[in-house]
């Protein structure tokens, strides 16, 4: 199947800052973990993976 925004190591997801709302590459390995965003620097707790592999980038 092919993935346009998710590989099988890494997954997208959107700067939860509302002042920085950068799109973030965050490796799988990050889910359920802190991460900080590079861009505003504030760190966050990437969101588990839910049930479909392929969600779509939450907008
Ligand atoms: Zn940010």
């Amino acid at each position: 199947m092919s993935q346009p925004s998710t590989t099988s190591d890494a997954v997208m997801m959107l700067c939860p800052n509302l002042k920085c709302r950068k799109l973030l590459r965050v490796p799988v390995a990050c889910r359920g973990k802190q991460v900080k965003c590079q861009f505003c620097e504030l760190t966050f707790r990437v969101p588990e993976p839910k049930q479909s592999s392929t969600e779509p980038p939450q907008v």
